[in-house]
């Protein structure tokens, strides 16, 4: 499997050990090795000022260009991300590509404003999410699967931080078919 590397794009600063507590669990869902990446530089100019919001596809773009050059990135944000269909997104990914965003902004709903438990829980899902998209994975119908869709934040509490069988499955036969 490609090596990972999760970058904290947010601007408030870093929390290593929710970084490092994502990082230990795409490692095991992906049997890939994670990395945290770690740049100074922003995606301000995906800031939209009329949405008060950040375009989620323009971050992709750019994780691209300004990352590592290798392997899958996941940027992670606490920026409000949109789509321009869409009121908002908790991430979003290129399907079979190198780069993948999720946002934490919208996971702060009802949960621990110190972050830890729900917060935490719910970054670890989307996480798994978006980089499942990224290794090739779509929607999947299995009710707690975590690459089913979550609409609202308790669509992602209802899921369980993990790949169901059949997703697992198919991960292994998208990295026997891939590069
Ligand atoms: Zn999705
Ligand atoms: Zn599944």
């Amino acid at each position: 499997m490609s090596r990972i590397f999760i970058w904290w794009i947010g601007e408030a600063a870093a929390d290593r050990a929710a970084l490092e507590h994502v990082a230990a669990r795409l490692a095991a869902a992906f049997r890939a090795p994670v990395a945290l990446w770690e740049a100074p530089e922003r995606p301000r100019h995906a800031y939209d000022p009329r949405r008060r919001q950040h375009a989620s596809g323009m971050i992709l773009r750019w994780l691209l260009e300004a990352g590592p050059g290798a392997g899958k990135v996941l940027g992670i944000t606490d920026r409000d991300l949109f789509i321009p269909i869409l009121t908002y997104v908790f991430g979003e990914a290129q399907l079979g590509g190198s780069a993948a965003v999720v946002s934490t902004a919208r996971l702060v709903e009802r949960a621990d404003a110190r972050g830890g438990g729900p917060l935490l829980a719910r970054l670890e899902k989307e996480a798994l999410h978006e980089v499942g998209h990224a290794f090739g994975l779509v929607h999947c119908g299995t009710p707690r699967c975590v690459m089913s869709r979550s609409a609202a934040v308790k669509d992602v509490d209802a899921k369980e931080p993990a790949l169901c069988p059949e997703c697992r499955v198919r991960l292994q036969e998208l990295d026997v078919g891939g590069p």
